[in-house]
This record gives structure tokens, C-alpha cells and sequence, in this order.
């Protein structure tokens, strides 16, 4: 049996392939096209109900006592941390309430590679496309820093690569391998080069959008100047690139490309898709935004709202001591674990992602929760960050999902402040 699927397991959310159950062997197949991350991924899932209970410092116990233990847990910190935040939109709206009512600093598990481009959003704006646009338009794609096979295998079909829709594209692989060029190989109505980086990624992009620019630099090699000159004899240019594999500070890469796009489009047509925010990171980020007007690595506490892109990094918090517990959520990938911690600890995750026991005595609460589009329905936000995709389950794992869970908490919570406050 074949079900209609929408794959959670990278940015690109492909809803072009099924899912079979019901092999011989147990297991789930992917059916109507190739991707190793998305076969890697369901083969982690069992076909049938899961019968994972939630853990109290290792031992096994009811959801009920698992809630009471992880409401202790929030009612006895003074600055909680919500970090991983692997879930969908309404385990993000769920979130979001439990955020608001115990003043937790959220952040994502790729909470770095999500500021590049909120911060590149705050200080200079942009020019992105869709996935759509990028099918059926662009005759000129760069690829930045190769083909991104490992963040989004299929990354290069979607962006219409083998198909007519547009009748010659040329691919540049900006910094990238032989071996990207040789992927694209044989492809119809698609040549494609590979042009090397000059020094790091910063100085490449530099050098190109003052070529783009017009100005004139001799020490500019002959290939990066062959590109702007490309650039702007295309109808539709677009850069391609992934967050996740962007440097230190690689905000100011993206606005070096926004920079050279801004160029391109006073006489033609340019624009740049991102792929990012995988793992519901994109998504939970899209929700706190519309909720409360802030991007993720804020705060909603005593002194209002707070939004501290650098500050409120978890890895940071959590090595500086400034919080006292922490939520960790990731209901899609179980070897997402949370950053080791002694610190009081609630983790909503994948069965198998059950964190080792600490001991008597420690506060460590796990709830095994369901996978959006395995597991039960839900809805992600697409890398091009205006589409929202629905999820659809393969099967019945029979797990609370993640916003029943933070709902039920975010209850007890109140609860035990108001019998507390009696
Ligand atoms: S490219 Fe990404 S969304 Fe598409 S099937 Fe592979 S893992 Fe899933």
C-alpha cells in the first residue's frame, strides 16, 4: 500500500515520492524516486504502534506523573532554555505559549546557521525566490559552495534540472567538486562548469559583486569575471546556496550576494534561495515571528520581549551557566540529541532518542513523541519559507505529538503556580 507523503526530512519537503508499508521485512520503502537521506531516515521507523512510555529519570512511568515531574521542573527554574525545537506548526504554537508563561529563551538546534540570514533579513533585506520560480525560470543557476547533496539530496531535480521548462540553463558551481559537475552530467538543455573560489567564500563574493558592480579589478581571475558577465546577460539569475555550510559570520556572504542581485536587477532579473531551516527550525522561527514579531533567540520574560541574536545562543547559554534547565524538543530526527548538560532536563523526542539515565536524584524527564509525517499529520514550513506543506502519516505510531504534550504542560504548570499561590 501506497500513501500520499510530503518527506519532513530536509528543507525541500519533496511531495513528489510515496511511501510503501508494509514490506516483507517490516520495514517502510520509498517509492517514485531516489534519496538516500529520506531512505536512511524512514528505515528508522517501525511500521507498527510504538509502545515507548516516557521516563522519569530512566525508569519508566505514565505521561501523567512524566508531566507533573517536567511542570517541577519549569516551576523551579528562574531561566529556562526551549532549544532543538524540532517540530511542527502546532507544536511551535505550543511552544511559543509555554515560552510566554515561563520566560524561556528559545533556540534552535541550527539556531546559528538561522541568524545568517535573519540577521542579513534585519541589517539589509533581500531578493529571494521560490523553488517554483527557480523550475520554471531561472536560466542561469549558481550553486554557492557546490550542489548541497548532503543538506537536500534532490536540491538540483527541484530546481527543474533534466526537465523543459526552461529551454537552456547554465549551472555554475560556485567553489564546488568535480563531482557536482559530473552529477549534472548528460542532463538535457543543461551545460554546467564549476568556477573556484579565490581565497574563502568571502573574498569570492566580494570580488563578484564589484565585477558585477562594474568596477574594474585586474587581479580579478578571468573565470569570476566570465561570471558577471553571465550574470548579467541572463534573463533570471539565481544564486543557490545552504545556510547550514555557510562559515562564521556568514551573514555578511549573504548580503554580498544581495548585494550583487541588487545589481543585477537595476537592467535584468536576479534573485537567491536558501535552503535551511530543516528539522522544523524554519518553521518554529516562522510561528514565534507571526506570534510575537521576533525571530527565534528571543525571550518573552519579566521585562517584555527580548530578541538577542548573539546572547541567547543555547550553546552559549548553557557554557555560561545563565540558564537553569532545559526543554529540548526533536520530533523528527532521533539522533538529534540534546548538548550534554547536568542541568535539569525535559526531552520530547523520537523513541529512540531517549537520553541515557543520570542517577537518582537527577531531574531528567523524556517523552517519546510523535514524527509529523510518519508518525500523525502536521504542517512545515518549505525552505522558500511561504509555502507550508501538510504532513501526512504512513501510519499510526499512536504517540502524543508534540503540542498535546507542551499543551498538557503548559497546564500543569499553571496549575501548580496557582496551588502554590493558594
Ligand atoms: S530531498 Fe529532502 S525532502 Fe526531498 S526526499 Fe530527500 S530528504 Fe526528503
Amino acid at each position: 500500500m501506497t500513501t500520499p507523503w510530503t518527506c519532513p526530512f530536509c528543507p525541500l519537503l519533496c511531495d513528489d515520492l510515496a511511501v510503501r508499508v508494509g514490506q516483507p521485512d517490516g520495514s517502510f520503502e520509498l517509492v517514485g524516486g531516489d534519496c538516500a537521506l529520506a531512505q536512511a531516515a524512514i528505515k528508522r521507523f517501525a511500521t507498527t504502534p510504538s509502545t515507548a512510555t516516557p521516563t522519569l529519570n530512566g525508569q519508566a512511568c505514565g505521561l501523567d506523573a512524566a508531566i507533573s515531574a517536567a511542570a517541577r521542573v519549569l516551576a523551579g527554574s528562574r531561566q529556562p532554555l526551549f532549544a532543538g525545537l524540532g517540530t511542527d506548526v502546532a507544536g511551535a504554537r505550543a511552544l511559543y505559549r509555554l515560552a510566554c508563561d515561563s520566560g524561556a529563551i528559545s533556540d534552535a538546534a541550527q539556531g546559528a546557521a538561522l541568524m545568517h540570514g535573519q540577521r542579513t533579513l534585519q541589517d539589509h533585506g533581500g531578493f529571494v525566490t521560490t523553488l517554483a520560480e527557480v523550475r520554471t525560470r531561472a536560466d542561469l543557476i549558481v550553486f554557492v559552495g557546490g550542489l548541497q547533496t548532503q543538506t537536500a539530496p534532490r536540491l538540483w531535480q527541484r530546481c527543474g534540472m533534466g526537465e523543459d521548462t526552461v529551454s537552456e540553463r547554465h549551472i555554475v558551481i560556485l567553489g564546488g567538486s568535480a563531482d557536482d559537475v559530473d552529477a549534472l552530467g548528460g542532463l538535457a538543455q543543461v551545460s554546467a562548469e564549476s568556477v573556484p573560489l579565490q581565497g574563502d567564500l568571502f573574498e569570492t563574493v566580494a570580488l563578484l559583486g564589484a565585477l558585477v558592480a562594474g568596477r574594474t579589478l585586474h587581479e580579478a581571475p578571468p573565470a569570476l569575471a566570465a561570471l558577471a558577465a553571465r550574470l548579467h546577460a541572463a534573463r533570471y539569475a539565481v544564486f543557490v546556496g545552504a545556510v547550514a555550510d555557510l562559515p562564521a559570520q556568514g551573514a555578511l556572504i549573504m548580503e554580498g550576494l544581495y548585494r550583487a542581485v541588487s545589481e543585477l536587477n537595476r537592467r535584468t532579473r536576479a534573485a537567491v534561495l536558501w535552503v535551511g531551516g530543516g528539522d522544523g527550525a524554519g518553521t518554529v522561527n516562522q510561528a514565534f515571528t507571526w506570534l510575537s514579531g521576533l525571530p527565534l533567540r528571543s525571550r518573552a520574560g519579566p521585562g517584555g520581549l527580548e530578541h538577542e541574536p548573539l546572547l541567547f545562543d543555547a550553546s552559549r547559554l548553557l557554557a555560561d551557566g545563565a540558564v537553569d534547565a532545559l526543554l529540548w524538543v526533536s520530533s523528527f530526527d532521533p539522533t538529534a540529541s540534546p548538548p550534554a548538560t547536568t542541568l535539569p532536563q525535559i526531552v520530547l523526542g523520537h523513541p529512540a532518542s531517549a537520553p541515557a539515565p543520570r542517577g537518582a536524584g537527577a531531574d531528567l524527564v523524556f517523552i517519546p513523541v510523535s514524527t509529523p509525517g510518519i508518525g500523525s499529520a502536521g504542517h512545515l514550513f518549505r525552505t522558500d519559507g511561504g509555502v507550508v506543506l501538510p504532513l501526512f502519516p504512513v501510519y499510526r505510531d499512536g504517540l502524543p505529538g508534540v503540542a498535546e504534550v507542551l499543551g498538557r504542560l503548559t497546564a500543569a504548570l499553571g496549575s501548580l503556580r496557582a496551588g502554590a499561590g493558594a
